[in-house]
């Protein structure tokens, strides 16, 4: 087959996918684009033209109808899918891939559309079809997840004997000048962060009430304070099957009191709904709607201005003696935009995708199966981080730092 790449999904990650693809062109051989909607990926396309001098050619495909996608990957035959559409499609797309003998490759694990929950059961189940048609699918290459198991691999690999103690920290520090707006596909974001919290404690998920614990985080090399809040997300339930020492898995993220106050309101009055209402007589469902009129993620460069900076703690034992470590990325809104015209959260996500895949046409990452990032050597990872624009720091903590998470 054909060294190329098809990404599918036309938004804020994939037009950052798209860019970072073509500086990796050497690597990726041919590029396609296709998502629902044609005419965003023929703008996408125009513009790594522009910036980039490289030519991707572009589609038009619905994911959820399985037929249509099989029939264009037998046209065009890539050596590898990326999925930065929306989780919905990870299955249909894993079975198009199955059934066109593509490898396959997401940043964001299954969910389905009536049920606000998401785990890798769904996903993992592929993992003997993917076996036994020698296929590779790589899962949640994107920054957390698909980073922040990197790191935690690495240092596993480099820095410990034994991890008992993780907890990832997501911090937004940018303003992008809206009264209220997600930093990615809103739907998708509000599930998230109005999920009942889940951690990982002496052997199984703990639940809490969303948002129900948080505290002050500042963050090094002046990027400032922030109130970070408990909550699930989905790399804890890999890392800690993989890396079953790990006693207590806790994942935080950052939100401003406006986003949050605004987001009550709109649980408040009902707008949050997954469940159809009938409007009208049409069925609609309320968030659904509200995606509609809130500020498009993908717009939200231009006024952007401030850094992320997400990573992890790291507690556990080099020689039977205690260590500690943080590992972290500062990325500034202003910057990526600059480069490839997209704000902080679309290219901390854009930019990992992009290097998962030209691992996997590198040939660097290979297996049968389905696979999860921890379970692939992290160096040729880390070492892309720093040259594709996502350098990472490491610095050692002492135990009464790591306990209260104070990193600067
Ligand atoms: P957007 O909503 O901006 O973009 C999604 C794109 O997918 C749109 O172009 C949309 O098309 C397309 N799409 C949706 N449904 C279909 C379909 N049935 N067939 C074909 N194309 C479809 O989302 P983002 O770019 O913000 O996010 C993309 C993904 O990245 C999400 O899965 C998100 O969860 C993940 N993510 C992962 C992160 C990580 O760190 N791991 C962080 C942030 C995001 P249309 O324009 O027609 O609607």
């Amino acid at each position: 087959m054909k060294k190329s790449v098809l990404i599918i999904g036309a938004g804020g990650v994939g037009h950052v996918v798209a860019h970072k693809c073509a500086q990796m062109a050497h690597v990726m051989g041919d590029i396609h684009l296709a998502s629902r909607t044609k005419s965003k990926c023929d703008a996408i396309a125009a513009d790594v033209l522009a910036r980039e001098q490289v030519s991707i050619t572009t589609h038009q495909v619905d994911t959820d109808d399985v037929d249509a996608t099989v029939s264009l990957l037998r046209e065009l035959q890539p050596a590898l899918v990326l999925n930065v559409a929306l989780p919905y499609q990870d299955l249909p797309l894993m079975e198009a891939c199955l059934r066109a003998g593509c490898h396959y490759m997401d940043t964001a694990n299954y969910e389905p559309r009536d049920l606000a929950k998401f785990e890798y059961g769904w996903q993992w189940a592929y993992h003997d079809r993917f076996r036994e048609a020698g296929l590779f699918a790589l899962l949640g290459s994107g920054f957390d997840p698909g980073v922040t198991n990197i790191y935690t691999a690495w240092a596993l690999k480099h820095e410990f004997d034994e991890i008992e103690l993780l907890d990832i920290i997501d911090v937004n520090g940018g303003d992008h000048g809206q009264a209220f707006a997600t930093n990615f596909n809103p739907e998708i974001n509000i599930r998230e962060v109005t999920a009942t919290c889940r951690h990982w404690e002496n052997g199984a998920f703990r639940e809490t009430p969303p948002m129900s614990l948080h505290r002050p985080f500042t963050c090094p090399q002046g990027v400032g304070t922030y109130e970070i809040y408990r909550m699930y997300h989905e790399e804890m339930e890999s890392l800690v099957k993989h890396i079953p020492t790990i006693r207590r898995a806790q994942f935080w993220m950052s939100f401003s009191p406006s986003y949050l106050s605004h987001l009550q309101a709109l649980q408040d009055v009902g707008m949050t709904r997954i469940d159809p209402i009938l409007y009208k007589g049409v069925e609609i469902v309320p968030l659904q709607f509200l995606k509609a009129v809130l500020p498009n993620p993908g717009d939200l460069g231009r006024t952007t201005h401030g850094k992320t900076c997400i990573g992890c703690v790291l507690q556990g034992k080099k020689n039977g003696q205690y260590k500690a470590l943080y590992i972290y990325n500062i990325c500034d809104h202003e910057a990526c935009f600059r480069e490839v015209g997209s704000q902080a959260v679309s290219y901390t996500t854009g930019v990992p995708a992009a290097i998962g895949a030209s691992l996997i046409l590198s040939g660097t990452w290979s297996g049968k199966g389905v696979f999860n990032m921890e379970q692939n050597d992290p160096d040729p990872f880390m070492d892309a981080l720093n040259r594709y624009g996502l350098p990472w720091q490491c610095i050692e903590l002492s135990r009464e730092q790591a306990e209260s998470l104070c990193v600067d």
